[in-house]
């Protein structure tokens, strides 16, 4: 498989040849189709395989269509790290470069002025770890209504740190509607149960 047999739109394309990658990792080629289709992905991967971009090459394309507004992102990516979310902002930024796509990167540690800014003016994408992110809403400042792609990534680390119970909370902040993409180094019971609920007859890629 070539990046281009994956349906991508040539402005994603040209980023991805500007960042150097000749050939599609095996998360990407299998979750980017099914993602682009339109269906739940739940991939099963390790960090270091491009699950990165297995998401975010995706989600840039199904949203380039359509405007965000105040208070109410388009799409949502939760991270288990201050560093993996900042880490995921900075692929969006490369892969999204040709886009005019905004995102707002929600981790604490730092004030909430900035990032309140950000969400006012209305985002594509919410890069966030969940504390964070259930801060801004508790503070009344941010509405998940809008949400049409939540992702969920390193999945098992959110696990190990007690994220679980946040995570629910905030799949049922979104709508039913949304598009799920779920990845996850291992599946514990715990994460099953997560996947059983939240995701939707999902594409089920393990590299
Ligand atoms: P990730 O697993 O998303 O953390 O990606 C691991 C590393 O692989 C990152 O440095 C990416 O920039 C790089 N990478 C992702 N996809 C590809 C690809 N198709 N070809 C070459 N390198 C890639």
């Amino acid at each position: 498989t070539e990046f281009s047999d994956l349906n991508l739109d040539p402005k994603v394309l040209q980023a991805v040849a500007e960042a150097g990658y000749t050939t599609p990792t095996p998360i990407q080629a299998g979750a980017i189709p099914e993602a682009l289709a339109g269906r739940d992905v739940l991939g099963i991967a390790q960090t270091g395989t491009g699950k990165t971009a297995s998401f975010t090459l995706p989600m840039i394309q199904l949203l380039s269509r359509g405007r965000a507004r105040a208070r109410m992102p388009r799409s949502l990516v939760l991270c288990p790290t201050r560093e993996l979310a900042a880490q995921v902002a900075e692929n969006f930024d490369m892969y999204a470069k040709y886009t005019k796509l905004t995102k707002a990167l929600l981790i604490g540690g730092v004030s909430f002025k900035d990032q309140d800014t950000l969400i006012d003016r209305g985002v594509d994408v919410l890069i966030a770890t969940p504390g964070r992110l259930l801060d801004h809403f508790e503070r009344g400042k941010l509405l998940l209504t809008g949400v049409q792609i939540m992702v969920v990534d390193e999945a098992d680390r959110m696990l190990d740190m007690g994220f679980i119970p946040d995570i629910e909370r905030i799949f049922q902040m979104t709508p039913f509607t949304r598009q799920t993409l779920f990845f996850s180094a291992t599946m514990a019971p715990e994460i099953e149960r997560i996947t059983n609920t939240f995701l939707s007859a999902p594409a089920r890629i393990e590299v």
